[in-house]
């Protein structure tokens, strides 16, 4: 997977699983792979989590980032048993010779290197000569301290992430470190919260960040699944016009000409969709008043008439009168007929 140097921003997410676990790990990392997971970033927190990767990494539908803290000798062990990278924390993996060894390891096998510089974990030395302060300054210092390290070594297929301690100095991290280096970039808003504060949190800092031009990779964190974070960052993308991937339902806020139940019917078409990759709009509509016009916009609507609705594919009505409980049956017919060229499912 190309990262950084124009490619597409790439969407990552992390397991929640006990990753010693691999039958759960892999079964989550499937998931998250579905619903359009690019990169998936597993925990490994000892020797029993390494045996286990050996057995997730060759069944796993992505790349694997395996994320270390500690114990350099972990990271050895995961790049050897074939993750595609290594997140490192210089904070706390053991100073510069074991940095150096992690390099060679990750050279010898191929893998890449993220240096992930967090403001709770940076080194005592950079935080003493900031003034005990985390600022932008300091993540950036400590980041280009360990890509310098790793990069006499002759390793250079690295990354960055600079993670501040709210959204806003988060923001002034990355951008100060694309005026610094030309080392790519994973954003994400650290510690963002539930799927509602996290995802606004999330939207907020990388959406500045991604209309400037910059991140390469990207991570939602959210105290939720993993394929929420997924839905969450491919929202981001789309609604920044970057990417698109799979069904967009969108739904009238509703109003008092509402005539039937459209946050559970959007929700229906949105669950009955998820499989299909292909970016495709689906607008679910409140009434007939003013629904037919806006679902324009959409590739594929319904609007709610008193106990029925109407069906919509590309603006022309296909079908009227359809009885509420039989309109995303009708709707998601139509839409695998294959208008668009995605009537195949997503493992096809
Ligand atoms: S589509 Fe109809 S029900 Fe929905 S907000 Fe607009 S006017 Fe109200």
């Amino acid at each position: 997977m190309p990262i950084g140097g124009g490619a597409p921003v790439a969407v990552q997410t992390m397991t929640d699983t006990d990753t010693r676990d691999a039958a759960a790990t892999l079964a989550q990392i499937r998931r998250a792979a579905e619903a359009g997971a690019e990169i998936v970033r597993v925990a490994v927190p000892d020797a029993r989590a390494v045996a286990a990767l050996k057995e997730i990494i060759p069944d796993s539908p992505v790349p694997l980032v395996a994320d270390i803290h500690f114990d350099w000798r972990l990271a050895v062990k995961a790049a050897e048993a074939g993750a595609a990278g290594l997140r490192i924390n210089p904070g706390n993996i053991g100073g510069p010779e074991k940095t150096r060894a992690v390099a060679e390891a990750a050279g010898r096998q191929g893998a890449v290197i993220r240096v992930g510089v967090n403001s709770g974990s940076l080194e005592k030395e950079v935080l003493a000569r900031h003034g005990g302060q985390v600022t932008a300054e300091a993540l950036a210092e400590s980041a280009l301290n360990q890509t310098r390290l790793i990069e006499e070594t002759g390793f250079t297929a690295l990354k960055v992430s600079l993670k501040g301690s709210d959204v806003l100095s988060t923001v002034a991290a990355v951008r100060l470190w694309s005026r610094l280096s030309d080392v790519p970039q994973h954003i994400g808003v650290t510690e963002a919260g539930d799927a509602l504060e996290g995802a606004v949190k999330s939207a907020v800092g990388l959406g500045l960040l991604l209309a400037e031009g910059l991140g390469d990779t990207l991570r939602v964190s959210l105290t939720a699944p993993p394929e929420e974070e997924v839905r969450a960052a491919w929202a981001i993308l789309r609604a920044l016009g970057l990417r698109a991937r799979g069904v967009e339902v969108i739904s009238c806020p509703t109003c008092g000409r509402t005539e039937g139940p459209v946050a559970k019917l959007a929700e229906e078409a949105r669950k009955r969709l998820a499989d299909l990759t292909a970016p495709l709009k689906v607008a679910v509509m409140g009434c007939v008043v003013n629904g037919p016009g806006e679902a324009r916009h959409a590739e594929a609507a319904v609007a709610l008439g008193r106990g029925h609705g109407q069906v919509y594919i590309s603006g022309r009505r296909v079908a009227a009168k359809v009885p509420y409980e039989k309109l995303i049956d009708l709707l998601e017919a139509e839409v695998r007929r294959g208008a668009w060229g995605i009537g195949a499912r997503h493992d096809d």
